[in-house]
């Protein structure tokens, strides 16, 4: 980072480092929860056409409302979790990175507050910081599980315009259960708003970027919406959708969230390409999610191998997961750990909570060296 120091930063910008894990180029990527599958050649021969049936109108601004892709998105819903939705009730956006920025410059900004649930994803301070909304949080159980009466009594306390919770949560893994998520909705209900005039309300936003990796027959917030005003509900298609380089992103609300994020976005922030190629995989849905379920057995066989290992005698703790991604310690030295790792070929990630370590699913092939270099690493250690 080199920013002279007569540019006139923002003074609280000043010191900041651009968010984003490492992109090296190492054999074994598993450290940013993407789907290792490609796209097949069928869903790439679409991805062709449809972006060669726009090509001849780039000359024109896309369709802002990209009404073509919310239609698609509210039937691909009404499939994955058997939810009724009008294309009214969903926004999309160049990944649920900017639905997000655009939820906390509707909701946010200055004299509100964001109120979130640690360890969580650390993007979250990220957008507080960028729209200058206080960004507070409520720690979560020692097992990652949400505190549901420290939360409702934060709640009530701290009287928020936002209420973020990710379900399953990044880097744990931990799902909110359906109870939980009701629960901090009737806090949202009763509670007010700083900064907002009497009788509004918290949205309580429910971050489902990896939820399609639920177990089976587990509900999706989705569900929830059409009884409540004040939820809403992200999704994207970077993870199980495997579409992480397209840039896509959504939201699901009421129509009032939604016509509340259309006044703060960009003019035509979702390119004509960007469109197309959503449209594409949207054409192939049960191609693109193929091969979720094998990384559903993939994480659960990863779990049960974790939990026979020890590290200097200790058995490693690994916290319950519903998404394609494991959370496992506690290490003395997770740097070391992850060094070594990546001495070996493999990259993970060390985020979160001192002693932990996140790493997401691969190929059978990537997760066999990923195995075999880590016992390597941890008898290295003993
Ligand atoms: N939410 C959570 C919890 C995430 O982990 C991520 C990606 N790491 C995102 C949102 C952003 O995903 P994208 O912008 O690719 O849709």
């Amino acid at each position: 980072m080199s920013i002279p120091s007569n540019l006139p930063l923002r003074n609280d910008l000043a010191g900041e480092e651009p968010y984003g894990a490492p992109q090296l180029d190492v054999p074994v990527c598993l450290n940013v929860n993407e789907n290792p599958y490609a796209p097949s050649e069928a869903v790439i021969d679409t991805i062709l056409e449809r972006v060669r049936a726009v090509a001849p109108t780039l000359n024109r601004y896309p369709d802002r409302e990209h009404a073509e892709l919310r239609k698609a998105l509210a039937a691909y819903l009404r499939k994955e979790s058997q939810v009724e939705l009008e294309p009214e009730q969903i926004w999309a956006a160049n990944g649920s990175n900017e639905i997000m920025l655009q939820v906390f410059q509707a909701f946010g900004g200055p004299g509100r507050t964001a109120l979130g649930f640690a360890p969580t994803y650390s993007m979250y301070p990220e957008y507080a910081r960028d729209t200058f909304t206080a960004w507070t949080t409520v720690p979560r159980n020692a097992d990652f599980t949400l505190d549901v009466d420290a939360a409702v009594k934060a709640i009530l306390e701290t009287r928020p315009s936002i209420v973020l919770i990710t379900s399953p949560n990044n880097p744990t893994g931990t799902p909110a259960t359906m109870e939980q998520i009701e629960a901090l909705l009737a806090a949202c209900e009763k509670a007010g708003v700083d900064g907002a005039p009497e009788g509004t309300h918290p949205l309580l936003v429910v971050d489902e970027a990896y939820i399609e990796f639920r177990r089976p027959g587990k509900p999706s917030a989705t569900t929830l919406i059409a009884d409540h005003p004040n939820l809403a509900v992200s999704r994207t298609m970077s993870k199980a959708f495997a579409y992480a380089g397209a840039r896509v992103g959504y939201i699901a609300a009421n129509t009032g969230v939604i016509d509340s994020l259309r006044i703060v976005r960009m003019p035509y922030h979702l390119s004509a390409v960007t469109q197309a190629v959503a449209l594409a995989a949207l054409d192939h849905t049960d191609e693109q999610l193929a091969q979720v379920g094998h990384l559903r057995d993939t994480r659960d066989a990863l779990v049960d191998w974790f939990r026979q290992q020890t590290y200097k005698g200790q058995p490693i703790q690994v916290a319950d997961t519903d998404s394609n991604f494991v959370f496992f310690g506690v290490f003395d030295d997770r740097e070391w750990i992850f060094n070594e790792l990546l001495n070996r070929g493999v990259l993970i990630r060390d985020v979160g909570p001192e002693g932990w370590l996140r790493v997401c699913m691969g190929t059978d092939e990537e997760m066999e060296a990923f195995k075999s270099a880590f016992l390597e690493v941890i008898r290295l250690a003993e």
